[in-house]
């Protein structure tokens, strides 16, 4: 079995206490890594603050250099870093619609690619006989990220490339079910950054609890369930730690009555199962009008009953397992809830017998408000779809959510369409799509998805703190 140790001030460190990886396909640990704890956390801190000076005074187009050689060095290992995270999410090489292990480790590229290409301007605001004021954009200090189990690289990337094109130094710290191909990317990035400027420990909530209130982070990044952001924001307190928290969410989607359903059912199948369903803006709740409900309904069950779920390693899976034993239990005792409620289970609502923590692609009709695969963020391969009369009617109900993550609308006419997508309560709007998400465009939520916004110059943003310089000039 391989073990992945953590890396602090550019040095392997294991520990005595070891996590074991398992593969969600098989039920089986496949890697080792170090336990690590709150002492981690003091050396790992102590380290990037020490790196700091140096990091964020180096000029910016060696920075900008640096970013880029990291994307040349995720590339260089991109089979590697796609069986690891196919190993430890379960999640295909390839997958349904190719959102799969290549997806996160060539977006993973992508954004890196973006990010370093960003730029970091002086604005000035005024430049008159009276005075010069300038705008600058200033790191920060320390960065703490804390990633979850779903899309680990990727994820890690998105918080920590703009970190460290800002000029910030960073500690990461991976979900203790996916840490192995984080782990094993900072051991390579350490052929480009310099010791200190990126460092990562592994453990367990207490590492993590252990980041959101260290003195020495001037900010946490933290991508999970919106439990864990509240927790985090709690402990960010004590010394005003700046915050992006990209937290759960339970987007709807909603069918306009002008669609051909046989048409729209693979895309809206795509959205909603990609990745298991696993995926914080997967399409979660489906709003169809009363007149191709059951037409709808029937071609995604079908969909679902044709999907090839297996081991993300061989070449002809399109869907994995779920992540972990909790959340497929967790899936199901949704699916259970909906059943007793009067929901019909047109596909799946089952284990897959054998090892692995298989679940058969569910769609759920006649589900409803007061079903908690409805009112709960299901997190798995499971889509319920509610039927609509009045398109007001699917607007109010969609936005009758605690989150506000990303919602659609899915018409042929495309300004009828556009105008209620704007009216939906979420962060990002999609008409005829669904979690497009690209690294030049801002992605975040509203209401309990999340503060703050990732990507793009909006993104690099929230890693930079603004200095107004004015000088007098009589
Ligand atoms: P989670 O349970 O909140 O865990 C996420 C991370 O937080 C893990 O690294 C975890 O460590 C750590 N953690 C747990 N308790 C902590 C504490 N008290 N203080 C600090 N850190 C702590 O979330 P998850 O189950 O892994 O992820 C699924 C959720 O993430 C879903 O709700 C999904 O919608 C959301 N998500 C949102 C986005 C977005 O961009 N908005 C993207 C992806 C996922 P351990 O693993 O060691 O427990």
């Amino acid at each position: 079995m391989h073990h992945f140790n953590m890396i602090i001030d550019g040095t392997p460190v294991s520990s005595a206490r070891l996590i074991e990886v398992a593969n969600p396909a098989t039920g089986r640990p496949f890697a080792t890594v170090a336990g690590g704890d709150p002492d981690h956390v003091d050396q790992a801190v102590a380290a990037a603050r020490r790196a700091f000076p140096a990091w964020s005074g180096t000029p910016d187009a060696e920075r900008r250099r640096l970013v880029n050689a990291l994307a040349d060095v995720l590339e260089a290992h991109m089979a590697e870093l796609m069986e690891l995270v196919t190993q430890e999410t379960g999640k295909p090489l390839g997958g349904l619609n190719q959102v799969g292990s290549g997806m996160e480790v060539g977006g993973a590229i992508a954004w890196t690619r973006v990010t370093a290409g960003l730029d970091i301007p002086v604005d000035v605001l005024q430049d008159n006989d009276d005075a010069r004021i300038e705008v600058h954009r200033k790191p920060l200090g320390v960065v703490g990220s804390i990633t979850p189990w779903n899309w680990p690289l990727m994820i890690c990337v998105w918080h920590i490339m703009p970190a460290l094109r800002a000029g910030n130094t960073v500690v990461l710290k991976p979900a203790s079910l996916t840490p192995v191909a984080t782990l094993r990317f900072v051991e390579l990035a350490g052929a480009v950054l310099p010791k200190g400027v990126l460092n990562v420990i592994t453990g367990d909530a207490d590492v993590g609890a252990a980041m959101s209130g260290h003195p020495g982070i001037a900010k946490m990044v933290f991508t999970g369930s919106t439990p864990t952001g509240r927790h985090i924001m709690r402990s960010a307190a004590a010394n005003l730690k700046r915050l992006t928290l990209e937290l759960g969410g339970n987007d709807a989607g909603i069918v306009l009555p002008d669609v051909d359903p046989v048409q729209v059912a693979p895309k809206l199948f795509g959205v909603a199962f990609h990745n298991n369903g696993q995926t914080c803006a997967c399409l979660k709740r489906l709003y169809v009008h009363d007149s191709q409900y059951d037409a709808l309904c029937a071609e995604l069950a079908r969909l679902a009953g044709e999907v090839r779920v297996g081991n993300g390693l061989d070449a002809a899976t399109q869907l994995g397992p779920v992540q972990n034993p909790a959340q497929r239990n967790f899936v199901h005792a949704l699916v259970e809830d909906a059943r007793a409620k009067g929901a019909r289970v047109l596909s799946g609502g089952h284990f897959i017998d054998g090892d692995g923590y298989f679940y058969a692609p569910t769609v759920i009709a006649d589900a409803r408000p007061g079903m908690r695969v409805v009112d709960e963020e299901q997190f798995g391969p499971v889509l319920p779809v509610i039927r609509y009369t009045d398109v007001e009617d699917a607007l109010a109900q969609a936005n009758a959510s605690d989150n506000g993550l990303g919602g659609s609308v899915w018409s042929a006419d495309i300004g009828a369409a556009t105008a209620l997508a704007r009216r939906l309560e979420c962060g990002s709007a999609w008409v005829n799509e669904h979690g497009a998400i690209q690294p030049d465009a801002p992605f975040g939520g509203v209401k309990q998805s999340g503060i703050g916004v990732e990507f793009g110059a909006y993104g690099l943003e929230e890693y930079l703190s603004l200095q107004t310089v004015k000088v007098m000039k009589r």
